[in-house]
């Protein structure tokens, strides 16, 4: 699932949305088009000027979305999973969901949208050649314009600033000619943020001569980058602090077990309440039926909790995923973000049930070991 954004629908199994601030980038450039059409051709009537920028705002989002898709497919193809892509106020997002396994991987998904860029600059290229030829002005002015973004878009991607697509393939590099993904991290988000900066400083000297409205935008992107590069190398320094820990070492295994004829308002206050915890395995003669979560809980009306049983607000155990005691930390926490979950139960290799690891309890035990080593 998107958060924060509306689901337009799924395509190759890739789910594609909307984010909300998408809608004002869209405003802006449809608007910024009509006007520029305005100046170019001033004998177009203003309706006619409207539906082409109309137009070429939609085949612009739809090159990013074009732009995603070579990224992903490529993902897909490596054995990547690709949960989304959502378009957003500065382009396209695609949520791969993990780290590439090789070096090799990694550039090829990295140089696929450029390339795909690229190409769409080559076709709209083509498509102004044949307005220009045939007459058709309103073809010429919309294959000028994709044709130049286009171009834009796959350079400005090619800027190797981490996790920019150009920063992807300079880490890609590193790790293939190191064989080490964390110095590659650490290195290609070092030139990220000196990228970001730049964009920074640039921007605030375009705000200074004059030109807020370019300078502003400059500096955004800036700051953008500078988190995104930031929060890269971060996800690396959590894998380091994970590293060789098992999920045996965080599980919770005093989980207080419920009935599942027991009904919700009983639950809530005689066992969670007092207790505090989040996380219930349903049983019934020993036997684990499936799993009862608090964002289970929260989704039934209050007023319907006295006549809701716990088996039919619980996850059944067939649904579940699961952990195994001596899975990895840093694996599980990916698990979970790709399946958007945040439990798993903890089993042995003969299925019994010995915990259960959270979100929460990885998350306190980076914080510790955090604070021991700083
Ligand atoms: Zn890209």
């Amino acid at each position: 699932m998107i958060r924060n954004a509306i689901r337009i629908g799924k395509v190759f199994g890739i789910e594609v949305g909307l984010d909300y601030s998408w809608f004002i980038i869209f405003v802006l450039i449809t608007w910024s088009l009509a006007g520029h059409y305005l100046m170019v051709y001033q004998d177009w009537s203003p309706g006619f000027r409207l539906g082409l920028a109309l137009v070429t705002a939609l085949l612009f989002f739809i090159s990013v979305l074009a732009h995603e898709f070579g990224h992903s497919l490529v993902a897909i193809a490596t054995g990547t999973p690709v949960r989304s892509i959502t378009l957003f106020i500065f382009g396209g997002i695609a949520q791969i969901t993990r780290e590439p396994k090789r070096p090799l991987h990694e550039f090829l998904i990295a140089i696929a949208g450029p390339l795909v860029s690229f190409g769409l600059a080559a076709a709209f290229g083509g498509l102004l050649l044949v307005g220009q030829l045939s007459g058709l002005r309103g073809l010429e002015a919309l294959g000028s314009w994709l044709g130049r973004i286009n171009l834009i878009l796959a350079l400005f991607n090619l800027i190797p600033g981490f996790p920019l697509d150009g920063g992807r393939v300079v880490r890609s590099i590193v790790w293939g000619l190191t064989g080490n993904l964390n110095r590659a991290t650490r290195l290609a988000g070092a030139i990220g943020q000196g990228v970001a900066w730049l964009f920074i400083l640039v921007g605030i000297w375009q705000i200074f001569s004059g030109n807020w409205a370019n300078g502003l935008w400059i500096a955004f992107i800036g700051w953008f980058l500078n988190s995104a590069a930031l929060g890269s190398v971060q996800q690396v320094a959590l894998r380091d602090l994970l590293k060789g820990q098992a999920v045996r070492k965080v599980m919770m295994t005093d989980c207080p077990r419920v009935s599942p004829t027991q009904n919700l308002q009983q639950l809530v206050y005689d066992t969670i309440l007092p207790s505090g915890r989040r996380c219930f395995p349903v049983a019934e003669d020993g036997h684990v039926l499936g799993l009862v979560t608090l964002h289970r809980i929260k989704e039934v009306p209050r007023e319907a909790w006295p006549q809701t049983s716990v088996s039919q607000v619980m996850i059944p155990e067939a649904q579940l995923l699961k952990a195994s005691p001596d899975e990895e930390l840093y694996e599980v926490m990916e698990r979970m973000s790709e399946e958007d979950v945040n439990q798993l139960p903890v089993v042995d290799q003969n299925g019994q049930w010995i915990g259960l690891v959270a979100r929460d309890n990885i998350l306190n035990f980076i914080r510790t070991r955090a604070e021991l080593t700083a």
